[in-house]
């Protein structure tokens, strides 16, 4: 979120200053070449100098840590390393972040991918390059293997090569040629100028509407137009999509047009499957440089050898560009998407803590990085050169160590911190002021003052530099007004407060009863530390509808005792003690009270809420008792009270797909606005379960949770029977997760670039420490880099990224991921070492943010300009000369096309007013937070068919590609992208299969709204049940199973995710974008 919620980005039609700025009319030009993504911050770094926590001298000791590793409690203790992890080869050894990239990844993109598709490729006999009978207008060409690529450079970028987009079912919409450098069956597109084929964004065209809309359904059964499938209505989209099209249908209606094989086209699940193939069940190590990871999809241990594991952080390129220049004419997205607390599986090595006691951590005294593989020791031991800014530090006494005669430290592979990506510190006791000390930090941090130029020489930096700071001294800074613990006081254990709506609606669908039984039982498995016996999170309660009360529950009470604070406007915690409890300790009274809450509200009739107090009063509590936590809060309905926060409906679908249409987003200021900074600056992160039978204002009421590292779930219409397992899950996996409290992110650079955007779940007040009341194992933190000076192909580009917070046992730590990456002049090491996954994370994340300030036809015609240009500048300068009428692609991102197309057709982006303002808003928000597997599934979902499976094997069968055409009448498939799950069936679907599974004789006996599956014991529903657990059980969230009969109404729902057909609420289909995007590609090129 950044600073998105709190200062208005500027228009990106306005030229951004300094570095990579935009071109002016950035959407009203599609041609002029675009770099960046929208809603860019100012270039310039008006704020001073920043920093992540600068230890001052003699802090008091910390108590030791409760390590999980070999290291033993001290770095002094250990010495099993090399055994774990021995040297590598003595060529890597020497230098195995500084060597320019080792070739061990130009395999990568090997010949096979390439081969593979050309395979793919000459099955695609329509539409294809100038093929013998499905062109009227090419003449016959050689054999369909050989012919698209005949023409195309040899493999050794690895990239995809299509030839002249088909012309298959879609072709009677597709224009005729009208510009004489079209391609025969591309030529309608230029028509289409720089309007890709979604609703909304192409301009009116005239000509007579397309034969029905049939001409653009995917072929295959349940096509459009038969029964139970609603026609698209002209008046949302299906004029607007038509509409480039229109011009050809005439002209192409002429011959009959073979239907075009969809396997010619990039396959995700062909790519998701090589991949497995290739890398699947591998040790991934991190020993080299540059290195592009196997794909988030693909199944692998990871050995940490000096990088951080992909599983913390994922690239978007492993190989940036040299220069600006370079990163602008390319326009790929320099990003890394950094999930901080990442699931480590239980096969990898757990993060070592390392504890230098009272020195505290030992850091770069110009820059602040942190001791890292990345630091070179010099003159016998006794100095080390910072590889982020090149100073040349003394080592302190205490660390010195000798050098080998390569010039590493004997003790290289007994530290962590030199030898690992990544690691933890024991934080001292001045990390543990956490707001003055990062108060201090942007006074005083002196990385940022330091110039470029100054940065590429090697400087000694006295070690008063240290101590005065650029003249601002730290312990000034550290008695700022900010100060909430300023009395270098240890962090407290976080705190868990139920904040239970208990409301007409909420009491009468029998939710308050189901929290309350539920929190007696997973009260018990709050999060804890590696080893500790028991949680020592705190816990407290409160109701509240329009007024607010809170339980003393302390442990020599009796029963539980209710205060009510009815004056909402100047909300206080009415008691002090006895409101945080021990659950062991308080379980009698709290089990008490969780009995009787349902029973107290029973009779209520007070439909109105509050909300905002209800946030504020948490946040008061837990400054009370001076510790970080979260709020858990039910919530039913938009909170209509007389109170702060206030909020009317102010839904208005008229406003979809005009100018005002990102007001619908954009949260009400104000009060909520405040209380996100409260939040965050008390470390409280706010998750919000919202069960609303109508409007509740997502956009607004979801602006806390997404700027405090929280959660936003949503149960419309909750039914305890129908929903309540769903939520259950939920709820469950939201208390159990693993957790950092009261957390500032910064990610420091080497000489050259910068990180200067964030997207997350987060809060800045500056442009460089990302704040976080909370991170979990989900939430990630997409950043994008920019260049302030050249890049150095030797010493390649270095990130280091720092998060200090508080672990669920009130320690203060310092968690630690390096990552370093390979630079180069040439593009092509570039597209190369792309990662499509990544990629569109970014662009989503990127896209969902400029949602809030551009219309949404604005959006898209930004994302797919980007597109097109990145891959016209892999065209143009990395590819050999072939044939303008071929689409080549490179083989890193042949797939990224389908990823954005589907990105194009979510729910926010694609402005369809059969969709829930809330809906989109909801998933506008959750987005924001993803990490490289969420958005990869979530963009395309996983299709598994199931009435083939063998069910004598455990192996879950292969996923097909998303589309009707894949699906079959008899068939019975498995739909998953992390928030939905479909199981859907075919009309004839074998009666033994639904007995099977279902326990009824026949797909017409299926009732309609059936949503579990019962538990038969025979293998078919063993299986399919075992593979519905396993994928649960792999999300960060719980899904609900939606069991979708062919041709019902609800298969509109299921028909969604089809992200390789046309969107049932507006988009293109894959094969037609593909099209599209093809055109936008040589008109770039021309
Ligand atoms: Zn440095």
């Amino acid at each position: 979120m950044s600073q998105q919620g709190y200062v208005a980005t500027p228009p990106y039609s306005q030229a951004q200053p300094g570095m990579g700025g935009y071109p002016a009319g950035f959407g009203s030009s599609p041609a002029q070449p675009l770099y960046g993504h929208y809603g860019g911050q100012p270039q310039s770094f008006p704020a001073p100098p920043t920093g992540l926590m600068k230890p001052v001298s003699s802090p008091s000791g910390m108590p030791p840590s409760e390590v999980s590793s070999q290291y033993g409690s001290n770095i002094q203790q250990n010495g099993a390393h090399p055994q774990r992890y021995p040297a590598p080869p003595a060529a890597a050894a020497a230098s195995p972040y500084g060597q320019p990239p080792n070739s061990t990844y130009h395999t990568m993109a090997p010949q096979a991918p390439a081969q593979q598709l050309t395979n793919q490729m000459g099955s695609m006999n329509l539409g294809y390059g100038p093929g013998p009978m499905q062109n009227p207008q090419a003449p016959p060409t050689s054999p369909p293997a050989q012919q698209p690529f005949q023409t195309a450079p040899p493999p050794t970028m690895g990239q995809s090569t299509l030839g002249p987009p088909p012309a298959g079912p879609h072709s009677p919409q597709m224009a005729p040629p009208q510009s004489p450098l079209a391609g025969p069956s591309m030529g309608g597109h230029p028509s289409m100028g720089g309007h890709p084929p979604m609703g909304g964004m192409g301009r009116p065209f005239p000509g007579p509407p397309p034969p029905g809309s049939g001409g653009f359904q995917q072929p295959g059964p349940g096509a459009a137009g038969q029964p139970g499938y609603p026609q698209q209505p002209q008046g949302q989209f299906g004029g607007q999509m038509a509409g480039p099209f229109q011009g050809g249908a005439a002209h192409m209606s002429g011959p009959p047009q073979k239907k075009l094989d969809p396997d010619s086209i990039p396959s995700t699940t062909q790519v998701t499957e090589d991949d497995q193939a290739k890398r699947g069940g591998q040790v991934y190590t991190t020993n080299l440089r540059g290195q592009v990871p196997p794909l988030v999809t693909t199944d692998f241990t990871v050995q940490d050898q000096g990088n951080a594991s992909p599983r913390f952080m994922r690239c978007t390129t492993y190989s940036f560009p040299c220069t600006a220049d370079l990163a602008k004419q390319c326009q790929v997205p320099l990003g890394a998407i950094i999930k901080p607390f990442a699931t480590v599986p239980k096969n990898e090595t757990p993060l070592y803590v390392v504890n230098h006691g009272e020195t505290g951590p030992i850091r770069c005294n110009r820059c602040k990085a942190y001791m890292c593989p990345y630091m070179q020791f010099i003159d016998g031991g006794r100095r080390y050169q910072c590889g982020f800014c090149n100073c040349v530090n003394e080592v302190p006494t205490f660390y010195f160590q000798h050098l080998d005669h390569m010039g590493r430290r004997v003790d290289l592979y007994e530290r962590p911190e030199l030898s690992l990506g990544s690691y933890e510190f024991e934080a001292t006791l001045d990390y543990c002021k956490s707001r003055p000390a990062f108060s201090a930090s942007i006074r005083g941090e002196p990385s940022q003052t330091v110039t470029a130029e100054t940065k590429q020489r090697p400087v000694l930096c006295p070690s008063s530099t240290f101590l005065t700071n650029g003249g601002q001294s730290d312990v000034t800074v550290l008695t700022a007004p900010r100060s909430k613990q300023a009395n270098n006081k240890p962090a407290s254990p976080p705190a868990y407060i139920f904040m239970i709506d208990v409301s007409y609606a909420n009491i009468k669908s029998g939710l308050v009863r189901l929290v309350c039984e539920e929190l007696k039982t997973l009260l018990d498995n709050l999060p804890r530390e590696d080893g500790a016996e028991s949680s020592t999170v705190k816990v407290g309660f409160v109701t509240y509808n329009k007024i607010l009360h809170f339980y003393n529950v302390k442990s020599a009470l009796a029963q539980p005792q209710m205060m009510v604070v009815s004056d909402t406007a100047e909300m206080f915690v009415p008691l002090l003690d006895g409101f945080l409890v021990n659950f062991q300790e308080s379980r009698a009274v709290i089990n008490n009270l969780l009995d009787q809450i349902p029973d107290m509200f029973a009779d209520t009739n007070e439909s109105e809420t509050v909300f905002a107090p209800v946030i504020q009063a948490g946040v008061e509590a837990l400054k009370t008792a001076e510790c970080s936590g979260k709020l858990f809060i039910f919530h039913s309905s938009i909170p209509t009270a007389e109170a702060p926060g206030k909020l009317k409906n102010r839904d208005d679908k008229k406003l979809i797909n005009t100018e005002k249409e990102k007001t619908l987003f954009q949260p009400q200021k104000g009060v909520y606005e405040q209380l996100s900074k409260d939040c965050v600056s008390q470390g409280c992160s706010v998750d919000l379960f919202l069960f609303p039978s109508q409007y509740v204002d997502l956009a607004t009421m979801g602006d806390v949770p997404t700027h405090t590292g929280g959660s936003i779930f949503k149960y419309s219409n909750f039914q305890v029977e129908m929903d309540g397992e769903h939520f259950l899950s939920d709820l469950r996996k939201d208390v159990e997760k693993a957790i950092g409290f009261d957390a500032i992110m910064r990610v420091r650079t080497s000489t050259g670039f910068r990180a200067t955007n964030f997207f997350g779940a987060i809060h800045m007040n500056n442009t460089t420490d990302v704040e976080m009341a909370a991170v979990d194992c989900d939430k990630a933190v997409t950043v994008e880099f920019k260049h302030d000076d050249k890049l150095s192909e030797e010493t390649g580009a270095l990130m280091q990224c720092a998060l200090l917070y508080t672990t669920v046992s009130g320690q203060r730590r310092l968690r630690i991921h390096n990552l370093s990456l390979n630079c180069s002049a040439q593009l092509s090491e570039l597209y190369k070492s792309c990662e499509t996954d990544a990629l569109i994370n970014f662009f989503a994340k990127s896209a969902y943010r400029a949602m809030l300030n551009q219309p949404l036809k604005t959006v898209r015609e930004i994302l797919v300009n980007q597109t097109a240009h990145m891959l016209a500048c892999y065209r143009k300068n990395c590819s050999s000369p072939s044939a303008a009428s071929q689409l080549i692609l490179p083989d890193a991102m042949k797939v990224f096309p389908v990823y954005l197309n589907s990105l194009m057709k979510t729910g926010p982006l694609v402005g369809s007013a059969e969709l829930s303002t809330d809906d989109r808003a909801h998933q506008r928000l959750i987005a924001t937070a993803m990490g490289v597997e969420d958005t990869q599934l979530l963009l395309y979902p996983r299709l598994i068919p199931l009435h083939n499976m063998d069910v004598a094997s455990d192996v879950v069968p292969a996923p097909v590609r998303c589309s009707e055409e894949r699906l079959t009448d008899a068939g019975m498939f498995l739909l998953e992208n992390g928030r939905s799950l479909f199981l859907w069936l075919g009309q004839a679907c074998p009666p033994e299969l639904v007995q099977r599974v279902f326990n009824v004789p026949s797909f017409t006996h299926l009732p309609a709204d059936l949503s579990s599956l019962p538990v038969l014991d025979n293998p078919q529903s063993k299986k399919l049940r075992s593979i519905i657990d396993s994928l649960l059980d792999q999300r960060p969230s719980a899904m609900k199973l939606l069991i979708v009969k062919q041709k019902d109404r609800s298969e509109m729902l299921f028909r969604q995710h089809l992200v390789e057909d046309k969107g049932p609420h507006g988009g293109a289909s894959y094969m037609d974008f593909l099209c599209y995007v093809h055109c936008e590609i040589r008109q770039v090129l021309t």
